[in-house]
């Protein structure tokens, strides 16, 4: 088949494989070649391929109605959606307002919270801070808020400048500290920053409470999110998290942030929402800050044409049924001590693997040169895609995710299978990912 003029491959000079089907954490191409899927493609495909129960949804739903637009019409599984999320989200977090994707979902947030102070009579907060290793999605607003280096750099007159916080990254800590001594200099930084630029003009602090693609599932040290809370509320900043990637079950509890028992003012939420069968994504945003536009002017004032699909918000509502029906948070609490257990004992074997780390099914590996001084490979050489293309060729699919603030370089994978990952498959994945490591010594 030739493909040449689908603008649908990342790199035009690459040759990919054609998916033909998947069954559970397998995927196969039109070869016949079989691949475990131990990063759930982009961190998405949570309760694994071919779920014939969300098929029948799906078939069901489009015979009954795909579309209806949302300024005529609500539908009964975007409403049972919405009050499904209640149950998973923390707190008061209790409205949701679904859009297509999780760019869209951290931008949407980014607009509630600079209408929040509007409506509440302070209309010059309108900056969003947030931090250096951080990846909020790729629309402007998004982009703007995102510290990936990367990925900003092409458009970067185009940019609001907000990333401004350094990650709470202990392996390579910005400060050079280390933790407890470091009494959370990294948390403080929010602070200083707050008031070098002024609360006045600060509406939200954007953070992913476990770090994805930018950092390879890096997580705080304890005490962090509980003071970034409490300097939030101190200058009257909305506290977002950012829970695209480590929500909805993905590191052992419904969202991330719970780890740490803070309550967030908004929610971002995507991928596994769907679990990959659909498109959706989600704001979801607390009563304090609902309460002004309620009483204001009733209108959150964004949106897209399929927003709150009924098609989309019935995969959603299977999805999250499946998976209370399975118990698969709990189920990624159980295999991710396990999986992270197997990728430190392969850190005592393997001096090129400098750190392990993450929570539930979200854990990445960092590669070093010198596991001493934790020298990074140089970028030319970019040892995870190496990794990551022998992986493949060996039939195991992980993610790329870049590690180290700006002039440290680091190079990193995700590991992050579908949470029904049995645990003969996780050893399955582990001997093939260190068949792959093995080759690089
Ligand atoms: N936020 C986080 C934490 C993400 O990991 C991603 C995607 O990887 C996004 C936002 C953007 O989501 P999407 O690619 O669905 O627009």
């Amino acid at each position: 088949m030739n493909m040449a003029s689908y603008l649908i491959k990342p790199f035009l000079d690459q040759e990919y494989p054609i998916a033909d089907y998947g069954k559970g954490i397998y995927l196969y191409d039109n070869e016949g070649k079989e691949y475990i899927d131990g990063s759930s493609g982009a961190v998405t495909a949570s309760i694994g391929h071919g779920v014939l129960e969300i098929a029948d949804v799906m078939k069901e739903q489009a015979k009954k109605v795909s579309f209806v637009y949302r300024s005529q019409f609500t539908s009964e599984p975007a409403e049972k959606l919405a009050e499904k999320l209640k149950d998973w989200a923390p707190g008061d977090v209790n409205w949701s307002f679904f859009v297509n994707s999780g760019s869209e979902a951290t931008e949407t947030a980014l607009k509630v919270a600079i209408q929040y102070w509007q409506e509440k009579g302070k209309p010059s907060k309108i900056k969003i801070l947030s931090r250096w290793m951080s990846y909020h999605g790729i629309t402007l607003g998004a982009l703007s808020m995102s510290g990936h280096v990367g990925r900003r750099a092409r458009f970067t007159p185009l940019l609001e400048d907000f990333p401004s916080v350094n990650p709470p990254y202990c392996y390579r800590c910005p400060f050079h500290k280390t933790y407890p001594e470091c009494q959370l200099m990294c948390a403080e930084e929010l602070e200083t920053t707050i008031r070098r630029i002024g609360a006045d003009h600060i509406a939200a602090f954007i953070a992913e409470p476990i770090i994805g693609a930018s950092g390879a599932a890096i997580v705080p040290p304890e005490g962090y999110y509980q003071r970034i809370r409490d300097i939030c509320d101190k200058y009257e900043v909305l506290f977002i998290a950012d829970e695209v990637m480590s929500g909805i079950g993905r590191t052992g509890k419904a969202f991330a942030i719970n780890h740490w028992q803070v309550q967030p003012d908004m929610i971002a939420v995507g991928k596994g929402l769907t679990g990959g069968y659909a498109p959706l994504a989600a704001t979801m945003i607390s009563d304090r800050i609902m309460a002004p536009i309620e009483s204001g002017s009733k209108l959150i004032m964004s949106g897209h044409t399929y927003s709150a699909n009924p098609q989309s918000t019935a995969v959603g509502l299977a999805v999250l049924e499946y998976m209370e029906k399975h118990q698969l948070v709990k189920r990624s609490e159980k295999m991710g001590t396990l999986l992270l257990e197997k990728l430190h004992n392969l850190k005592q074997k393997y001096p090129i693997i400098g750190d392990v780390r993450g929570k539930g099914l979200l854990t990445g590996v960092e590669f070093v040169s010198n596991i001493f001084n934790k020298i990074p490979f140089a970028s030319e050489v970019s040892v995870s895609k190496i990794l990551i293309k022998k992986c493949m060729d060996k039939g195991l699919l992980v993610y790329p995710a870049s590690a180290g603030i700006e002039g440290h370089g680091g190079d990193a994978v995700l590991i992050a299978p579908p949470l029904v990952i049995e645990k003969e498959q996780l050893e399955q994945l582990i001997k093939i990912f260190e068949e792959a490591v093995k080759e690089l010594q």
